[in-house]
């Protein structure tokens, strides 16, 4: 026990720093000040009407009791269904056994972690980083370790210093990848995963979880490629995560699922059992209406996110080519991170109390110097967001 009484668990768990930000524009909004709020890790569009649709008829057909723990039979299916689908290269498919349904993605990544890892056990991951990793690491009582990459490497993490990472350490248990990735919009080829899949087959007591949460969102030319599609060999050591938070703009809805090998799964769910049990009824028949969608009906969606990307691309080049600031491109997701320079927690701060534009830090990205900018938003906010992050780094 701590001092506070709180568990030797929690310490050193930090609260969110997204969530932190948000709650300060959120303060000097309430006091009447004009916010230009470029935070948000959520699509601003609607939620589709056939998953609306959906909780109607749920509602009124009283469906809305109890569900299975892993999630009710059509979800799981349909998500076995999509991940057999986004790789096509694995010669045993996945079945709606191999599916745990969950309160987000982030819930997903939280039962792998409680499922497989130890005390002691290290987690390694490319930074930047999505920043629950370690927190979620830690909570399981292991260790998360990144493995630095930088902007002039595009971010990625070569096969190279993968390597070398896991094999100085006697621990090492996981291996987390996220592409496209939150926060630098770095996204993996098929090659390049196939590649780091022929490391990770020199280590067999090293799972791999692949947070896959933006698979919807990526800029032609790039396309998304699921891990496993580049690596099935690695199938029955790998836990895909991946949910509607983004793909659909559900974020509120809380679905996000696991596909992993049945022990796994079936540890993940009695996991689940004996703590949240199976998440709510009504937005698991959302989930259901979601993925039935067609895949055009998101068009508009990317199309917006395309144009928006140009936008904030656009608004930064000068400063860019003036060597100001450095810009990582997107291949995927939808923030920009800009390379500023010294404290990004004291940048943010600056840049909120004078220009009224919110921003994440990089710190706890793991990438210090670095800023975050969401552009998930609407035109006429980032356009006026972006002018005033150019006056404020032109002063
Ligand atoms: N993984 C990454 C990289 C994310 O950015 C997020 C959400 O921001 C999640 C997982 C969790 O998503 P969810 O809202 O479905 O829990």
């Amino acid at each position: 026990m701590t001092t506070t009484g709180l568990s030797v668990r929690m310490n050193g768990v930090s609260e969110s720093a997204t969530l932190k930000l948000n709650a300060a524009a959120q303060a000097l909004r309430a006091k009447g000040k004009e916010i230009f709020n470029l935070t948000a890790g959520e699509p601003d569009f609607a939620v589709p009407e056939a998953c609306k649709d959906a909780v109607r008829a749920a509602l009124d057909t009283n469906k809305s009791k109890y569900t299975p723990t892993p999630g009710i039979l059509e979800l799981r299916e349909l998500v076995a269904q999509k991940t057999n689908h986004q790789c096509p290269s694995l010669s045993s498919p996945f079945t709606a056994a191999d599916v745990v349904i969950t309160n987000g993605g982030k819930q997903a990544i939280y039962n792998a972690m409680q499922v497989l890892l130890n005390p002691g056990d290290e987690v390694f991951y490319a930074t930047p980083y999505w920043l629950s990793y370690p927190e979620m690491a830690r909570l399981a009582s292991a260790k998360g370790i990144s493995i630095e990459t930088d902007f002039n490497e595009g971010f990625k993490l070569s096969p190279a210093k993968l390597e070398s990472a896991l094999k100085s350490s006697k621990n090492a248990k996981m291996f987390v990848i996220n592409s496209p990735s939150n926060p630098s919009g770095v996204m993996y080829s098929k090659n390049e995963l196939a590649d780091l899949g022929k490391v990770l087959e020199k280590f067999p007591n090293v799972w791999i979880l692949s947070d896959e949460i933006y698979d919807r969102v990526v800029y032609k030319p790039h396309v998304f490629c699921s891990f496993l599609d580049a690596c099935p060999s690695l199938r029955d050591r790998t836990v895909t995560v991946n949910g509607l938070s983004k793909s659909a703009a559900m974020t509120g809805w809380r679905i996000g699922w696991s596909v992993a090998n049945k022990q796994v799964t079936s540890a993940m769910s009695t996991l689940q059992g004996q703590s949240t049990s199976g998440i709510c009824a009504l937005t698991q028949a959302a989930g259901v209406a979601a993925l039935k969608l067609p895949e055009k009906n998101f068009d508009a969606w990317t199309e917006a996110y395309t144009k928006r990307r140009e936008i904030v691309l656009k608004s930064l080049e000068n400063l860019q080519k003036q060597g100001k600031i450095k810009v990582y491109p997107p291949e995927g997701a939808f923030y920009v991170f800009v390379g500023v320079g010294g404290d990004s927690f004291q940048f943010c701060e600056q840049i909120l109390d004078r220009e009224g534009v919110a921003l994440i830090p990089g710190a706890p990205f793991g990438a210090e110097g670095w800023i975050r900018l969401s552009f998930a938003t609407d035109e006429a906010t980032l356009l006026r967001g972006c002018q005033k992050l150019v006056n404020f780094l032109s002063m």
